[in-house]
């Protein structure tokens, strides 16, 4: 089922196009991934989506409201997390947490929400003596607080180390599974191919593709490369007769075979034929990255 839609949306800020004719939908229960680099026109977008701007032109209905005129009722419904957090710094946990709670009918127990997001034992510390992961973790709590049925969280993993990445993640699978439908905007490229749904490419204020990650991947990347290490010596003409062949590179000891269709089966079985012995053979598969580069033409900026 469709819980938010958005149809042509345009919004400028003076001569500044930030976001140009966007149309998407979000279903209920998804993670839905708004992915591109800096500037392209994210956070506009969302923005609008939860009414904190006005479109200048095109509609948007989220659970049913238009999130301008029907702001109040939405704000019960769609958490937010903010980029920077704007707490005091001498607010404890639970007082931000009592604080929040106070503006929703329905608030969550927060000391569940501490438990899961790894904050219980923070109940008592103050805001400013929180670490960058723990400020992270209490705004998605924040986010999370009022029982929203959709959150919007932006730029979610920005500052925390690898690890705690790795937990945020795991995190938001888990909000997921709780019924949480979940808007989800990076410019990590990994963050979106390990937790979204689907995802929209936004470039330049435009959608350049709007896919599974996977979707994407095989969309854009007709190419593979196969690359291994020949333990006895090998002919590059060889593999550069192999009609699925396209280019032969050597890097190092390595030979590296880019391709279309079934290369790996074309290349192994040559390598057979003339009795030679590949190591540490492996397939290379095309990523998000390379999916920008073919969708928009444009390297990621990061
Ligand atoms: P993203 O979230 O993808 O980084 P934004 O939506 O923040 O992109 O910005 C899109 C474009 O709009 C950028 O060129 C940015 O400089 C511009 N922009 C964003 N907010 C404002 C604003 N309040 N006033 C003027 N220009 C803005």
């Amino acid at each position: 089922m469709t819980i938010i839609e958005v149809t042509n949306l345009r919004k400028s800020y003076g001569d500044t196009v930030a976001v140009d004719d966007v149309s998407f939908t979000v279903d209920e229960g998804e993670i839905f991934g708004i992915l591109g680099p800096n500037g392209a026109g994210k956070t506009t977008t969302v923005e609008c989506v939860e009414g904190l701007r006005s479109p200048d032109h095109g509609s948007i209905t989220v659970l049913g409201h238009d999130p301008i005129q029907d702001r109040r009722e939405l704000r019960q419904q769609v958490g937010v997390q903010l980029q920077e957090s704007k707490l005091q710094d001498k607010l404890t946990v639970a007082e931000a947490l009592d604080l929040y709670s106070s503006f929703y009918r329905h608030p969550a127990d927060w000391n569940h929400l501490l438990e899961v997001l790894g904050l219980a034992g923070k109940r008592n510390t103050q805001y400013r003596k929180l670490s960058g992961g723990q400020k992270q973790r209490l705004s998605i709590a924040l986010a999370l607080v009022g029982s929203p049925k959709v959150a919007v969280l932006d730029e979610l993993t920005t500052g925390l180390d690898p690890q705690a990445r790795r937990d945020t993640w795991d995190l938001i699978e888990q909000v997921r599974d709780s019924g949480v439908t979940i808007i989800l905007v990076t410019h990590f490229m990994d963050e979106a191919e390990r937790l979204c749904d689907r995802l929209a490419l936004i470039d330049a204020g435009r959608i350049a593709a709007l896919d599974t990650p996977g979707g994407l991947v095989s969309r854009a990347a007709q190419e593979q490369r196969v690359r291994f290490h020949p333990a006895t010596p090998l002919d590059d003409e060889l593999l550069a007769e192999i009609p699925e062949v396209i280019r032969v590179q050597r890097s190092g000891q390595h030979v590296i075979v880019t391709g279309t269709g079934n290369l790996l089966h074309a290349v192994t079985s040559v390598l057979a034929r003339n009795q030679i012995v590949a190591e540490d053979l492996r397939i290379e598969q095309a990523t998000l990255d390379d999916a920008f580069i073919a969708l928009t033409g444009r390297t990621f900026d990061h």
